[in-house]
């Protein structure tokens, strides 16, 4: 039957009780909660691309994605649960021992194409793997459906009482959802997570009706150097989150959001009588490329 694979979307909300001393309310929508594996954003940006693969009896999904990407993996889960065949063109040269995202996509089914870096460049997918019954999805679900799929992010309970909403951005479809399923009070704030990304904003555009183009807030300051980069600065600040507040944060995304969050309380960038929600958007898995314990969660 058609649906029956959709996960429940309702998530906590947690206080972060780090930022009470600077009379700023902040919570946090726990979508790390909501799956262990369709963590956070991704089953949001996937599932209007499932429900279409099925309604057109497509029997594999094939998308791209990095050696660690949180996007690979969810694809895979969710493809096994759907009832989909799925496939993951990997960016680069197969090596010789996969990482443990790749060995959990492997695990659920999902077979592994590797293409050197110019041919994923251009998304060229190999010609002997793509056929009628494929369906295809953009490298990190972007497109309409994946934002349509994540305005769901803003409807599962009430959240009018919110003047901002602050979310890590990788392609910003998460953000494009955020912002459609917005009400005119509300501020939406996306922290780019990758280093000179100037084309963020137009791709953002590309995806949004014209007049919500002026609603779409970039802050460019928090991305320690490019995507996947960070510093010792960066993980004691994940620790000391955790330490104070009880929630966890990966490297790549949600570490760099709750920092920018921090940061931007302390410089006074939210006017008094703010209420500020910061989606987590999941993506914990990545934090075991790691080294063992440098992390205390
Ligand atoms: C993929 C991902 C994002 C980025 O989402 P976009 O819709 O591509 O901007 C943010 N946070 C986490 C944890 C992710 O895995």
């Amino acid at each position: 039957m058609m649906n029956d694979f959709f996960i429940s979307e309702q998530s906590r909300i947690d206080p972060l009780p780090s930022l009470y001393k600077f009379h700023t309310t902040a919570d946090v929508l726990r979508l790390d909660l909501l799956h262990p594996v369709i963590s956070g954003n991704k089953w949001f940006k996937l599932k209007e691309y499932l429900k279409d693969a099925q309604q057109l009896h497509k029997k594999r999904i094939i998308t791209f994605g990095g050696a660690y990407s949180n996007h690979i993996v969810a694809t895979a889960a969710a493809g096994k649960q759907s009832g989909l065949k799925s496939t993951g063109i990997i960016r680069g040269e197969e090596p010789p021992v996969l990482s443990q995202t790749l060995t959990d996509a492997l695990s659920f089914g999902m077979e592994l194409v590797f293409v050197c870096r110019e041919d994923y460049k251009v998304k060229n997918i190999p010609a002997e793997i793509i056929d009628d019954d494929s369906y295809i999805i953009n490298e990190g679900g972007y497109g309409v459906k994946g934002m349509n799929g994540a305005e769901a992010i803003l409807q599962q309970t009430d959240l009018s009482a919110y003047t901002h909403i602050i979310a890590a951005v990788g392609t910003g479809t998460t953000l494009a959802g955020l912002i459609n399923a917005s009400e005119p009070h509300q501020k939406i704030i996306g922290i780019p997570v990758l280093k000179n990304n100037f084309s963020l904003q137009k791709e953002i555009e590309a995806l949004l009706p014209k007049k919500k183009h002026q609603c779409i807030t970039l802050i460019h300051d928090y991305h320690f150097s490019g995507y996947a980069k960070y510093n010792a600065e960066l993980l004691q600040f994940m620790n000391d989150w955790y330490r104070q507040n009880k929630i966890p944060s990966d490297f790549v995304y949600t570490g760099k959001l709750f920092f920018a969050l921090d940061d931007l309380i302390k410089k006074n960038y939210f006017p008094p009588q703010s209420k500020i929600l910061a989606i987590h958007s999941g993506g914990l898995q990545g934090n075991r490329s790691l080294q063992k314990g440098t992390l205390i969660f």
